[in-house]
């Protein structure tokens, strides 16, 4: 037998007709000796029936016995479900076929867990689900997000190629290269002692690509990090990878806010804005208190150094008179907060070295802090003039060098604007996306304690022409030409325009960042050495795709959205790796293991 529909075909339309379905038992209900089978593929489920009056009696028997998940073939004759018997839920809900024959194609054993009902399924312990992947990727709510996915890898494809781009694939056994993060390391049989190095992304090899006239490069890359996990990272995964030539960094906002116009169409049928705003990283950072800011909601932060340079309050004026900045946010509502609440936001003020975190409830009229006291009533005026302050408000503060002061408040209006929104007095729409570029970034940040600069986005990246010669002179001020998509507090990818003069390429090398030129010869000479037998002006980007399919299924992990993800410890729990090896294949590579105490 060879089916003839999948299972989420057949309506009223095809009454009467001998279809032939296959797929697995998703549900099996026995009423006074009538057997009901739910039959599902990945399109979807269609009712069966086992009638004893219109089916062979051995065969009802054998359906009724049948365990979930079992794998069968049934022929039948579709017909119209009895009255206030139809299933408005789904698209097969009309009709029911009446069993004639049945193939038990693989018969299951009993499940590790159940899938039928979809909100036990979902609470199924993770690792459990992981283990036996391949259960799991049949629940209906993960095979829509594959299906999803493999429809926008497909609409990628589309879009690109009618741009004008070539997809080339790049090496996944490439070198060492310090471009950021750990890498993972290959051992070489034929090198003994020598080493891959998984790439972290096809960087440099989509600037040779530009170097040799592909003019316009895309690629569905795989990149492999060896970070330490948190929840929405995978040490391998996705980016749509993009470089271009004799391009400026306009020409990249408007190629991907068109991508992602048709994205979102493709995915959802809805249409979104566009261009996209463009706001600079010391904008975001004031406002939101981070490069990645959900803007979708407010308690916005708002500046007050000005205002507390001469206060009597020397916590203020102190860190004012040290360079730093007094900034506050209203959250509004949340005089309410608990103890702990509190404790939980003081801590986090506290991991950035403040001492501290400065409050005002305003309750019953009343504004209650142990700080007002200090406060002239300028400085007053001053703070219920820019936060329209109210009954019901909580006002917090941060006194700090400036970055400090905007990433703890950033932390801090994440935190209350969930608690917020739990209490129901914030609204941060589900449906709603929220997509800027941030730009302006500067091209340089400081180690404090390695006492060196180091690329704020990569070492390739171009500084604003205008700044070059000051290089040397004053880091700090040089700006980058680099830019980051964000849409609703992530960041769904980023790129730059990029150095193409081998002599800058070699100054931030060797100056900026320190490498020794051996160093950057060997790492890098093959690139400044491309650079130099000409090499277009260029530049790109890297969207993450597993978080822009999260993004559009609405998943709150990557996970959901990963065929065989892996856990935070890195493992597959259903092939059991990472795992040792045989000695005869590390006396192969020459390599001997000896486990070295971790270093604290
Ligand atoms: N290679 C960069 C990254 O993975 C993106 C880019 O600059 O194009 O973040």
């Amino acid at each position: 037998m060879k089916r003839t529909h999948h299972c989420n075909e057949l309506c009223l339309e095809q009454a009467g007709e001998d279809v032939v379905l296959s797929g697995w038992v998703h549900s099996c209900r026995d009423l006074g000796g009538v057997i009901f089978i739910d039959v599902r593929d990945r399109e979807g489920r269609t009712q069966l029936v086992f009638d004893p009056q219109e089916t062979d009696v051995a065969l009802v028997e054998v359906a009724s016995k049948l365990h979930s998940e079992s794998v069968i073939t049934v022929s039948g004759k579709v017909r119209q479900r009895p009255d206030e018997t139809e299933n408005s839920k789904i698209p097969t809900g009309q009709i029911e076929v009446v069993a004639a024959s049945m193939e038990v194609n693989n018969e299951a054993a009993v499940l590790p867990f159940q899938i039928d009902d979809p909100e036990t399924a979902a609470k199924v312990n993770e690792e459990l689900r992981l283990q036996y992947r391949y259960i799991d990727l049949r629940r209906p709510e993960i095979m829509r997000n594959m299906q999803l996915r493999s429809k926008v890898a497909t609409a990628t494809r589309v879009f690109m190629e009618e741009q004008g781009f070539l997809e080339v694939e790049t090496p996944t056994l490439f070198k060492s290269t310090p471009e950021g993060a750990r890498e993972f390391l290959v051992p070489s049989r034929i090198s003994p002692g020598e080493f891959y190095a998984l790439p972290q992304s096809p960087q440099q090899f989509k600037q040779i690509l530009m170097c040799s006239g592909v003019d316009k490069y895309f690629q569905l890359a795989r990149c492999y990090r060896d970070e330490d996990l948190r929840s929405d990272r995978q040490p391998e995964f996705t980016q749509v990878d993009i470089e271009m030539s004799f391009i400026e960094r306009d020409d990249i906002y408007e190629l991907i806010e068109a991508y992602l116009k048709r994205v979102w169409k493709v995915a959802l049928g809805c249409n979104i804005e566009t261009p996209f705003p463009r706001i600079s990283y010391k904008e975001v950072m004031d406002r939101w208190g981070s490069d990645k800011p959900d803007t979708r909601f407010g308690l916005e932060i708002v500046d007050f150094t000005e205002n507390f340079a001469s206060s009597e309050f020397k916590v203020f004026s102190g860190a004012i008179d040290g360079g730093g900045v007094v900034k506050a946010l209203n959250a509004k509502g949340y005089a309410c907060v608990t103890q702990g609440q509190m404790e939980a936001m003081t801590d986090t003020a506290k991991s950035f070295g403040a001492k501290g975190l400065a409050f005002i409830k305003v309750e019953n009229g009343e504004w209650k802090s142990p700080i007002v006291k200090f406060f002239s009533e300028e400085e007053k005026a001053a703070l219920q003039e820019k936060l329209n302050i109210e009954e019901g408000d909580l006002i917090l503060f941060a006194a700090d060098e400036w970055l400090n002061a905007c990433e703890i408040l950033g932390k801090i209006r994440l935190y209350a604007a969930e608690k917020l929104q739990s209490l129901g007095k914030l609204v941060v729409p589900k449906d709603q996306f929220n997509f800027l570029w941030v730009v302006d970034f500067p091209l340089l940040a400081f180690d404090k304690e390695m006492n060196r600069w180091y690329s704020s986005h990569h070492p390739f990246t171009s500084p604003v022409e205008e700044d070059i010669p000051n290089l040397i002179s004053d880091p700090k001020s040089v700006r980058g030409q680099h830019y980051d998509i964000v849409v609703n507090g992530v960041e769904l990818g980023g790129g730059s325009i990029r150095i193409h003069q081998p002599e800058v390429q070699k100054t931030i090398f060797e100056e900026v960042l320190q490498l020794s030129s051996e160093v950057s010869q060997s790492r890098f000479g093959y690139m400044l050495e491309a650079f130099k037998y000409g090499c277009p002006p260029h530049g790109g980007i890297a969207l993450g795709f597993d978080r822009l399919i999260a993004l559009l299924c609405g998943a709150d992990s990557i996970r959901d959205v990963v065929a065989f993800p892996k856990t935070a410890k890195g493992s597959c729990l259903m092939t059991n790796s990472p795992a040792g090896v045989e000695a005869r294949q590390l006396r192969d590579l020459r390599v001997e293991i000896k486990i070295a105490k971790k270093e604290e």
